[in-house]
């Protein structure tokens, strides 16, 4: 049967799914560090968890660098805007 696929699972040893998101994300102290870094070395599943935290973190990074195209695009609204309140053109939409 699938006798391979049953054992690639956390057991007792493993840490929790916390413990390794915080470990990937270097909030763990020096000495669970070590710890997680020896099981990571023993165990497949859980350095496939890793991974999958760090294919995460990159994608949130790639994410971050096309933010300020967006942020561009929003002060010159704002800019259009607060001209358009200047002139009381927008003020006076909203009345009518
Ligand atoms: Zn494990």
């Amino acid at each position: 049967m699938h006798l391979m696929k049953k054992d690639f699972c956390k057991d007792v040893n493993c840490p929790s799914s916390e413990e390794l998101f915080n470990f990937q994300a270097g909030q763990l102290n020096s000495s669970k560090v070590e710890e997680l870094k020896n099981h990571i070395s023993e165990c497949d599943f859980c350095a496939s968890e890793i991974s999958l935290y760090t294919k995460l973190k990159r994608l949130e990074a790639s994410r971050k660098k096309i933010a300020p195209m967006p942020l561009a695009l929003f002060a010159l609204a704002k800019a259009i805007l607060s001209g358009y309140l200047e002139r009381g053109i927008l003020t006076q939409q909203l009345k009518s």
